[in-house]
């Protein structure tokens, strides 16, 4: 028997780049180790690129260092940790 699982809770701080903007959320790109590439991503350029109705959860982009796959990791603000935008 072990610990259940249990589904990523998704606050709405979490969700799409509309809700996102809202609520100041800061949304960072990160490289796995070992190359350690990351970038904040600039929302407004970002709602301008795909729309207020996209998210960046389970999305993957191409590290521009070394290119293997990235993930987005998001914040409510200032002292807040980064939380990986994954589903599994
Ligand atoms: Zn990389």
């Amino acid at each position: 028997m072990g610990i259940p699982a249990r589904p990523p809770v998704r606050m709405e701080w979490m969700g799409n780049l509309g809700q996102m903007k809202k609520h100041g959320t800061r949304v960072r790109e990160v490289c796995h180790a070992p190359c350690r590439y990351y970038r904040d991503v600039d929302l407004d350029a970002a709602i301008a690129g795909v729309g207020l109705d996209f998210d960046f959860w389970d999305k993957h982009w191409i590290c521009p260092d070394c290119g293997r796959e990235t993930i987005f990791m998001c914040s409510a603000g200032p002292g807040t940790v980064f939380r990986p935008m994954l589903t599994q």
